[in-house]
């Protein structure tokens, strides 16, 4: 498995189980993108253990990629040398659920144009995320890049990596 998702994996693992060990910022380069929802419960560098600095974190509520995050994602991997993007959505995410519950606007339109007929909240949040992930995986500057998607369990601290 690659490194850098092993890296998250086991972070993740530490935070799960209340025995984290990163706390000081010692890397200077994010070897991860974190695209997540701009929900306070979803912070990367915490619930991944990892020290700050070591994430370029994108949030936005509902983790979807429109421009001017693909852009910054762009950024984190051409210019700053990011391999690993994860698109991390969430258990009990809101903008998905207003989505869900027929509101209107720019982001719950967008999500709403990912999650199509999906018809609960639950499978609603990784249909959000794999096609926020096949949305990234269009531009060139990250053809080379491993982008995953994954959904951060608020109940147990679990992220579950999707296929
Ligand atoms: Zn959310």
């Amino acid at each position: 498995m690659d490194e850098s998702l092993t890296r998250l994996i086991d972070g993740n693992r530490r935070f799960a189980e209340g025995s984290t060990a990163a706390a000081d910022a010692a890397d200077a380069k994010p070897f991860a993108v974190v695209l997540t929802c701009a929900d306070g419960r979803v912070a990367p560098e915490i619930l991944f253990d990892q020290p700050i600095g070591s994430l370029f974190v994108v949030r936005v509520a509902g983790n979807i990629a429109g421009p001017l995050e693909l852009a910054s994602i762009e950024m984190a991997v051409g210019e700053l040398g990011a391999s690993l993007v994860i698109v991390l959505g969430h258990t009990g995410c809101k903008a998905v659920g207003g989505t869900m519950d027929g509101r209107t606007g720019l982001l719950f339109d967008d999500i709403r144009a990912h999650v199509g007929k999906v018809s609960s909240v639950e499978a609603a949040i990784p249909t959000n995320v794999k096609a926020t992930v096949d949305a990234i995986k269009q531009s060139p500057i990250l053809a080379d890049a491993d982008v995953r998607g994954a959904v951060y369990a608020v109940e147990d601290g679990r992220v579950t990596f999707l296929d």
